[in-house]
């Protein structure tokens, strides 16, 4: 067994497949921690340290009850005391759904003879970018089916170029995030001139012999040219990477595992880790007929994103409306930054009117929270969330962002909560109804009150009334 280090920049270590299965289920299968060591690690992450991967193992074998409800209580303190409240929001932008893979999971997959195929022409891409403007969004994922027909460097590039060129009234999409297959490095190459912000992309399960089972034809099949993608992105210069698992597909104690050495080998060889970490689970697809001996219980879910949470601190974690409002609602308590909101995955659905059913055979899988963003913007604000549009960092080229609202004194209240707030109140001034404007507003002036620095909430209230006043894309 091979045991890889986990910090230091070993240079040779990076473009490697970094996964060996033994040695993760080796801790996994080897942790049996006391309540006291729980507690001690619990405690190492509340003190920013970063957990290894047999301290991750011991928080994941951690199944007494009390010792549960400890962990989630850690992660929920960490996210409060690091973070606070607020939550930034985004919508996926679905370009074109034909594939030549056949993932088992998914409702793109070739095989599957159901569903409807259809690419975005560069109208019909204007056309949705205006409606999700209209709505107020300010940051997107695109997301591309893999196949010749459309699936090139230079194809993503001219999309996101196009997404960025569409402005209607105050509306701009002011960060294009990409949710794609692996390129190579000149591929990433011709889409990090593009403007892209973070390239993501799920291995979906850590494990080689099931990410075979799973990826029997097309391009996917390959795990480690996969696993290696990011690598290949940040040698592109791309140091702005998410990785997912897709949990249901195996163990998710095991994705866990795989998620972090993930982030280690990152760390260990780039100097920064993962922007965000996802965790999907398998939702319903036209034709879907897959085992479900590990598919993920809504508790286990908590679970698995609280371990995540104090695992690593300083990086993103992202709900999707994959998951029913009731649970975005309890998980992102324990650690979730990032939700969609609006979220429609027919292609072409955001610009036309009726489509609340919806056609699992025009969509990649069932989401299970369809609200428009006003009615996820109302419930985050009726529950002390702050909604953020914010795309400072990566404007300013403060790379590196949640690195530093966890490890910089005073960055949350310098710029994250600021950036919260102006760009709430363009959303409030932009696009709110009556009552949403109102509850933000209110809001916004308790998010204020808890600033104590004085000149700050003076410089912001005077930013806020340039807003009011029609001026636009303000930021610390
Ligand atoms: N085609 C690209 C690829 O496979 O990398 C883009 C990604 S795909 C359009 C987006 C992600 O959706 C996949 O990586 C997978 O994790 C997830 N996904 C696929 N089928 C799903 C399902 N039935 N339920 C939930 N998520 C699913
Ligand atoms: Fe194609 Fe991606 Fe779906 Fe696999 S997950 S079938 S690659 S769209």
């Amino acid at each position: 067994m091979k045991f890889y280090p986990e910090k230091c920049r070993i240079a040779d270590e990076s473009m490697k497949p970094f996964i060996d299965a033994d040695e993760l289920w080796e801790h996994l299968n080897s942790a049996r921690p006391s309540k006291s060591q729980v507690r001690d690690i619990i405690a190492k992450s509340l003190d920013k340290q970063r957990l290894n991967l047999s301290e991750v193992a011991a928080l994941c074998a951690a199944t007494d009850p009390d010792l549960v409800e400890e962990i989630k209580e850690g992660a929920r303190q960490l996210k409060q005391r690091v973070y606070g409240n607020r939550i930034v929001l985004f919508a996926p932008l679905y370009i074109g759904n034909h594939c030549v893979n056949s993932c088992e999971y998914c409702g793109f997959r070739a095989d599957n003879k159901e569903q409807v195929r259809t690419t975005l022409s560069d109208t019909d891409l204007r056309q949705q970018v205006e409606a999700l403007e209209d709505s107020g969004q300010k940051r997107l994922i695109l997301v591309y089916g893999e196949h010749p027909k459309y699936y090139t460097p230079e194809f993503i590039a001219h999309t996101v170029r196009e997404v960025y060129g569409v402005k209607k009234g105050h509306g701009e999409i002011r960060r294009v995030n990409i949710n794609a297959a692996p390129l190579d490095i000149e591929g990433f190459r011709t889409v990090k001139e593009a403007g892209i912000g973070t390239y993501q992309i799920f291995q979906e399960t850590y494990h080689p012999d099931v990410y075979a089972r799973f990826h029997r034809a097309g391009m996917k099949r390959d795990y480690a040219w996969r696993l290696t993608s990011l690598d290949r992105a940040q040698e592109a210069g791309i140091d702005d990477v998410g990785i997912g698992a897709l949990m249901g597909l195996y163990d998710w104690r095991f994705e866990v595992m795989g998620l972090v050495r993930h982030t280690n080998h990152l760390e260990a060889c780039y100097n920064v880790g993962p922007h965000t970490i996802s965790f999907p689970r398998i939702k319903s697809a036209s034709g879907l007929s897959i085992p479900d001996e590990h598919f993920v219980s809504d508790e286990d879910m908590v679970r698995l994103v609280a371990i995540l949470r104090l695992a690593v601190p300083y990086t993103g974690m992202i709900l999707t409306a994959r998951e029913p409002a009731h649970v975005r609602q309890q998980v992102m308590q324990f650690g979730v930054s990032q939700i969609d909101g609006g979220t429609k995955l027919e292609i072409g659905a955001y610009s036309q009117q009726d489509t609340d059913a919806q056609d699992l055979n025009r969509e990649q899988f069932k989401i299970n929270d369809d609200r428009t963003l006003s009615d996820v913007i109302d419930d985050l604000v009726s529950h002390d969330y702050l909604p953020s549009f914010c795309t400072a960092c990566y404007r300013l080229g403060r790379t590196g962002e949640h690195f530093m609202e966890f490890s910089v004194p005073g960055f949350i209240k310098r710029y994250c909560t600021p950036n919260a707030v102006l760009t709430l109140t363009e959303y409030l001034e932009d696009y709110a109804n009556p009552t949403v404007r109102d509850k933000g507003y209110r809001l916004i002036d308790r998010t204020l009150g808890d600033i104590d620095d004085a000149n700050n909430v003076a410089e912001i209230r005077q930013r806020i009334q340039r807003i009011q006043r029609g001026e636009r894309d303000l930021y610390f």
